[in-house]
């Protein structure tokens, strides 16, 4: 049963695959491919452990990824440079392919800058504005090591709040497995983000403090002294992912919606940077009057729905692919994610 499944699956994915090459390679009118990142972390590295798989790539899959783009005649460009072309309706290549990176982690300067460089690949990354410099992460990382943790008691009265949202694993004791983690993780959105955390605030505090902590030594998130670095050869510009990274249809306030979007881009704007007017929705969620305010303020925004980009798209709905090592650590399993979204 197995072995009939996996070769149905093997015969999908390179239908799939070759329907995305014949596309590609076929294309004649502008059209641009937005590869979305996350994480880039190489395979032995320790994050790995605590880290949703979806948000991952390896330094040697992202090269890969370059190469490929490449070979099928595709031209990387820096997003902000597709669109000021768009709009003066100046010449375009057939193929154009933007590279994003959300949330503005530290390992993008680790080890996807040295491969942007050697590879002369534009980038943009998305920053979370008021985590850059400091020592803070996410609540899907906080979660992910808590549940991760062996000895963590789930009965804690500190995580009360967090008992309804574990399903079926409530009578599981720590460490979950990454795949029960991601799972709860996913339930636990129903809540809102700052609302998340606060409850895990309020659960360090009861913690001694080794445990509280993060066991990596460098800080998750990118420092100003990496952003200035990057910065210097124009390769890499930054765009906007809200102030503290909340849905922007979880807000319940039209003054918290003008914080994370127009907070943000005053926030970018002051750090001096090769900053870009490019918003990206956390989540891909958004309300009427938070597109309103992004149409405002910015010249695009990049959501997450999957697809290409022809010259008719909108310039604030624009469609990007998600890649991570599970979905395209192959020629054939990139072609089949593009390709299966066309
Ligand atoms: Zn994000």
């Amino acid at each position: 049963m197995a072995t009939i499944r996996s070769f149905i699956k093997f015969w999908a994915l390179s239908a799939f695959a070759l329907y995305g090459w014949l596309r590609l390679k076929s294309t004649r009118s502008p059209t641009l491919i937005i590869l979305t990142y996350h994480r880039v972390l190489p395979e032995n590295a320790p994050e790995r452990e605590f880290e949703q798989p979806g948000m991952i790539v390896s330094p040697k899959n992202l090269k890969k990824h370059i190469r490929l783009i490449r070979s099928i005649g595709a031209v990387p460009v820096h997003l902000e440079e597709w669109l000021r072309k768009k709009k003066a309706q100046e010449p375009l290549p057939s193929l154009s392919v933007a590279f994003t990176f959300d949330d503005g982690w530290r390992d993008n300067y680790l080890h996807a800058l040295p491969i942007l460089r050697q590879e002369k690949v534009p980038a943009t990354i998305f920053l979370v504005t008021k985590m850059v410099d400091t020592e803070e992460t996410f609540w899907p990382e906080q979660v992910i090591r808590l549940l991760r943790t062996s000895g963590t008691s789930l009965n804690d009265p500190a995580l009360e709040w967090l008992r309804p949202y574990l399903g079926e694993l409530a009578n599981k004791s720590t460490p979950f497995s990454l795949l029960e983690a991601d799972r709860v993780i996913n339930c636990l959105k129903d809540l809102d983000d700052a609302t998340i955390l606060d409850h895990l605030a309020a659960f360090a505090h009861t913690l001694p403090k080794k445990q509280a902590g993060t066991s990596e030594k460098s800080p998750p998130i990118l420092q100003n002294g990496d952003l200035a670095e990057m910065a210097q050869d124009d390769l890499v510009k930054y765009g906007a992912h809200t102030q503290n990274h909340f849905r922007l249809n979880r807000l319940n306030s039209q003054s918290a919606l003008e914080q994370q979007i127009v907070g943000c881009l005053s926030d970018l704007e002051a750090m001096r940077i090769n900053s870009t007017p490019i918003f990206c929705y956390p989540n891909g969620d958004t309300t009427g009057s938070g597109k309103q305010l992004v149409a405002n303020h910015y010249v695009a925004a990049c959501t997450t729905k999957t697809g290409w980009n022809k010259l008719t798209r909108s310039e604030y709905d624009l469609h990007r692919f998600n890649l991570h090592d599970g979905n395209s650590s192959r020629a054939r399993s990139l072609l089949a994610t593009i390709g299966r979204s066309l």
